[in-house]
């Protein structure tokens, strides 16, 4: 098997993972980031990052003197047969992605350029970026080479296995020998391969990641409507999931989605379509229903509760999503402002994200918890925000003894709600009956 000289722009989430699983395929990998402080204690051996199985990986491929860290983009391009771009797309204030840290790689790239290479974009970039990146590249350099839209479909907390054992690897480019390459490249991974134009593979990300938002805000939505007619969310989803042209994921009700990608992913899709005149209805309302749905949890307390003045809540995990310590729109935030804003005392406890929540959310009334009782102990409710496995081990008996009032507003419907019942909970669901 060749290998190959491979750089990646930006060790972040996506590029520290797939420069370790490139690396652990074989190829020689240097992961190049800006942030110095990144690259130090990437080069100390620690992770910035909390990722499953990801240390292990980097650790391996270190030592095997296949993995590398770099801060600066130069020496490592020069050196490689494939550039992988993977630097951040965050949102404007419009909503449309922020393009000026690919621009600048890419005019790094450029500079650096010594001989055909292929210049891979894994970062999630609007439809055309692709042409706009040759466009700068070609300013710094006249020789040949090729620009890939390579969208990235890993999950945060699985990004790993994900990374080595993907649904399908899409390669969007109109070069024969990028495609081949490419091809070849990911053949270990043995997983279905989609090869197509630059602008469809940079599309497939944003309606891949639109439709997924969607189907989340579907059954929040159903199970919105459950509530009120008496059904069951949790069985509905179960009965349409076995139905093979549904498919049993995604279907799990509760506050909706957050996280670094569907927020702004769906809102530079709406963006994207504006530019060109499309209003794209049906995405505009998931985005709406879903920034609601996060809400769901301070009606359920102030119906409980009255008002929250003074009332202590016990916040059970603040991640956008269980096995991260990602909290970019993680609906914890927007729960802890409103619960906050309404003069509730905060007792916050997370396996994993504590420190980075702390970074944007610190709040006179907000206690930092060491441990998941100690968040629930003399609160008046507790609130489950992020469905770590972890809290589901834990005796509902105790959770019922360490609370002031045994309220238990569980936004990811982790718990049984007849287990519940009879630990003497007054547990509230979404969108799920709870026996008398
Ligand atoms: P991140 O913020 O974790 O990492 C981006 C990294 O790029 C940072 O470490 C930053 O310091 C570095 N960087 C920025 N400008 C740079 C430059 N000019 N030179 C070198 N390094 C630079 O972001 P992420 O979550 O890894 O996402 C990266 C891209 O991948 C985004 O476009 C995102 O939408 C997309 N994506 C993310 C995920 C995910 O689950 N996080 C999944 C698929 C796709």
């Amino acid at each position: 098997m060749p290998v190959r000289d491979m750089a990646i722009i930006g060790a972040g989430y996506v590029g520290l993972v797939a420069g370790a699983c490139y690396a652990e395929l074989g190829n020689r990998v240097v992961c190049v980031d800006s942030d110095e402080e990144k690259i130090a204690r990437l080069r100390r051996g620690e992770v910035p990052i909390y990722e499953p199985d990801l240390p292990q990986l980097i650790a391996r491929n270190a030592e095997a003197g296949r993995l590398a860290f770099a801060a600066a983009a130069g020496p490592a391009v020069e050196k490689a047969d494939i550039v992988v771009i993977a630097v951040g797309t965050p949102p404007l204030p419009s909503g449309e992605a922020d393009l000026r840290s690919i621009e600048k790689t890419a005019r790094e790239i450029g500079a650096s350029m010594n001989g055909y290479k292929i210049v891979c974009i894994k970062s999630t970039v609007p439809v055309g970026t692709a042409e706009k990146v040759e466009r700068w590249i070609a300013e710094r350099y006249a020789g040949g080479f090729d620009v890939v839209s390579l969208p990235e479909f890993l999950r945060e907390g699985s990004a790993v296995a994900d990374a080595l054992r993907p649904d399908r690897i899409v390669i969007g480019t109109s070069s024969e020998r990028a495609a081949a390459e490419l091809a070849a490249l990911h053949e270990p991974l043995a997983a279905p391969l989609c090869v197509t134009d630059a602008r469809s593979a940079e599309m497939t990300k944003y309606a891949s990641n639109a439709f997924l938002a969607t189907k989340i805000t579907f059954i929040n939505e159903i199970a919105n409507l459950c509530e009120k007619v008496g059904a069951d969310v949790a069985e509905v989803a179960r009965g349409m999931g076995l139905d093979r042209r549904i498919g049993s994921s995604f279907l799990r009700a509760g506050i909706g989605y957050g996280g670094s990608c569907f927020p702004k992913d769906t809102n530079a899709l709406v963006q994207l379509a504006g530019s060109v005149e499309y209003d794209f209805r049906l995405l505009k309302a998931v985005i709406e229903v879903n920034r609601e749905q996060r809400l769901v949890v301070v009606d359920k307390l102030q119906n409980a509760l009255g008002s929250l003045r003074g009332r202590r809540i016990g916040i059970w995990g603040l991640s956008f999503k269980p096995n991260t310590d990602d909290v970019r729109e993680a609906p914890a935030l927007a729960i802890a402002e409103r619960l906050a804003e309404l003069g509730a005392e905060l007792r916050l406890y997370d396996p994993a994200a504590q420190r980075r929540f702390r970074e944007v959310f610190d709040h006179p009334f907000a206690v930092w918890c060491e441990s998941a009782l100690e968040a629930a102990r003399g609160s008046d409710a507790l609130c489950l925000l992020t469905e770590w496995p972890a809290f589901a081990d834990i005796p509902l008996a105790e959770i019922r003894a360490a609370l002031d009032r045994p309220l238990l507003i569980d936004g990811r419907n982790l718990f049984d709600p007849r287990e519940a019942r009879l630990a003497g909970l007054e547990y509230v669901p979404v969108g799920r009956p709870v026996p008398e």
